[in-house]
């Protein structure tokens, strides 16, 4: 499939459904798909693929980088917000991510220097335009993002640039999939990978699925059919028995990903423990700066010290993240929880499971 046409051709969809359906009876069992990437679980949402297939469970779990980052780095973030002379750069999805007590929204209306951004590099703009502030860009994001930010490290660093920072909230999905096939009450019969994320670390980092679980992958693209061609891909690996790696998004991964961008990645980063939400700690699933460029890690400049607080009471976005609860069986769905007025983060993103169910998934 290599033109956009091809990724829409309705005689090919429907052959592709007939030949899961019947691939999916033929297993004797309910199969449970997760995929860990938002723009998938807004794709899937989106085409009613969740919908075609009575024998597929297909489940959203930890993919959206929003929705994952924990009440207390949303509070730290606050933290910040509230400090003098302090701008803090930010993709727009964070603006309105509530932490336990406030969100930057409430915060700009308080007065704080908030400005939305599309790239770092734009953040450290504001910081060459704005010599007398602190700019802080919340580095929120998978391997995707990382190697961009770790470009802009490596520019402010050419420039000398000493009033610009990171909040580096940076996850790492590889370890997050590991730490969902180890717990008990998580049950996973394939993944459906990030094909953004892919496109970066290739395919050998799964590697483990197969091998230490026995449970296929396949790294997918965003059109409908490139999501049915790989859960078609995923159940003749069950059929056929034999859990592999393999890459239905061939256009774009490579098995050894993008060499370039991990090395910038690794240049300028390290890996170190992260809090997921709903997940808790994972280890080496985060990235922090590397020695040499810890001038520009903003938690080590600020304080940014927060008391723990429990999450919004009955906002079950943690059991949503691990697959164990579909937005919809939150009791705050839809009725005190909609994206004008969002409980909890996954329905703040655009990638957010509840979002896309919200959006696409009730009818
Ligand atoms: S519907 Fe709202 S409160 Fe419930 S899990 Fe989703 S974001 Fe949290």
């Amino acid at each position: 499939m290599k033109y956009l046409d091809e990724y829409r051709d309705p005689a090919m969809a429907h052959d592709l459904i007939e030949r899961i359906k019947d691939l999916s009876a033929s297993i004797n069992r309910k199969t449970r798909f997760m995929e860990v990437c938002g723009s998938h679980t807004v794709a899937i949402y989106k085409a009613g693929i969740k919908s075609l297939f009575p024998n597929l469970d297909l489940i959203s779990g930890p993919g959206c980088p929003v929705c994952v980052t924990s009440s207390r780095d949303i509070d730290q973030i606050i933290r910040l917000a509230e400090l003098p002379g302090i701008i803090v750069a930010t993709f727009g999805d964070m603006i309105r991510v509530p932490g336990t007590t406030s969100s930057l929204q409430d915060e700009i209306s308080r007065g704080a220097k908030v400005s939305v951004v599309y790239s770092p590099l734009d953040a450290l703009e504001i910081a060459r335009e704005n010599q007398a502030k602190k700019v802080v860009f919340l580095a929120v994001g998978f391997e995707t993002t990382a190697p961009t930010i770790a470009a802009t490290i490596l520019q402010a660093e050419r420039e000398g640039v000493r009033n610009f920072s990171i909040l580096s909230y940076h996850k790492l999905i590889p370890p997050a999939m590991k730490a969902l096939l180890a717990e008990d009450e998580v049950r996973i019969d394939g993944f459906l990978c990030p094909g953004h994320v892919s496109a970066i670390i290739g395919s050998t980092p799964y590697e483990f699925i197969p091998k230490e679980y026995h449970i296929p992958a396949v790294i997918a693209g965003f059109e409908p059919l490139d999501i049915l061609q790989a859960l078609f891909m995923l159940l003749m690996q069950i059929k056929e028995n034999r859990p592999a790696v393999e890459i239905q998004y061939s256009r774009v991964v490579r098995p050894e990903g993008n060499p370039g961008a991990m090395k910038k990645l690794w240049q300028v980063f390290q890996p170190a423990d992260a809090t997921w939400r709903g997940l808790g700690v994972i280890p080496e699933s985060g990235l922090v700066l590397r020695q040499e460029f810890a001038h520009y890690d903003a938690s080590l400049q600020f304080d940014l010290s927060v008391e723990e607080r429990a999450d919004p009471p009955g906002c079950q976005c943690g059991q949503v993240l691990k697959g164990l609860q579909r937005p919809t069986d939150c009791p705050l769905f839809g009725r005190v929880c909609n994206p004008q007025q969002p409980i909890g983060p996954c329905m703040v993103s655009s990638e957010g499971s509840c979002a896309a169910a919200y959006k696409y998934g009730r009818s």
